[in-house]
C-alpha cells in the first residue's frame, strides 16, 4: 500500500473566508501517484473547517449568512469562550457546524466526486498561518 501525506498552508487576510480548494487537492492526488484509495482532506485547526458542497457563489454567502446568524460574531462579549481574552467564540462554533474533514474515494487516480462536488476550506478566524491536512491510501 502507498501512503502520502502533505500540508497545505493558507494565510486567508480576513477573518472569514470561503476557498475552493480542490485544484491543490487534485494536484496532490497526481503527485501521491496513487490510482485506487481513500483521500482524507481535513482541517488542522479547531477554527476552520474543511467541507463538500457545490462551488456557486449564491450558496458561500448563503452558508456566510446562515452561520451569522447562528454563532454571530458580535457582540464577542455572548460566548464564555471569550472570557479567556480570544476573540474566537464565533468561530470555534461555525467549524463545529461546518465539520472538519471530508474523505473522497480515489478512483482510477481521480477524485470520485457526485456531481457539481468540490472541495472547500473555510476559515472562520484568519489572519494568521493555518494548515489543511491531505492523506491518501491506496495502491
Ligand atoms: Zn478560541
Amino acid at each position: 500500500m502507498k501512503s502520502y501525506r502533505k500540508e497545505l498552508w493558507f494565510e486567508i487576510p480576513t477573518r472569514r473566508e470561503f476557498r475552493n480548494i480542490t485544484p491543490q487537492v487534485r494536484q496532490c492526488l497526481q503527485e501521491s501517484g496513487i490510482q485506487e484509495g481513500l483521500m482524507l482532506v481535513n482541517a488542522m485547526h479547531i477554527t476552520a473547517s474543511v467541507y463538500i458542497n457545490d462551488n456557486e457563489s449564491g450558496l458561500i454567502q448563503d452558508y456566510e449568512n446562515w452561520l451569522e446568524e447562528l454563532a454571530p460574531h458580535a457582540p464577542i462579549s455572548q460566548y464564555q469562550h471569550n472570557r479567556t481574552g480570544e476573540d474566537n467564540g464565533d468561530a470555534h462554533l461555525k467549524r463545529q457546524i461546518m465539520g472538519r474533514e471530508v474523505v473522497v474515494a480515489v478512483t482510477e487516480g481521480k477524485l470520485d466526486f457526485g456531481p457539481w462536488e468540490q472541495i472547500f476550506y473555510a476559515e472562520f478566524d484568519g489572519r494568521r498561518r493555518k494548515r489543511v491536512l491531505v492523506k491518501i491510501i491506496g495502491e
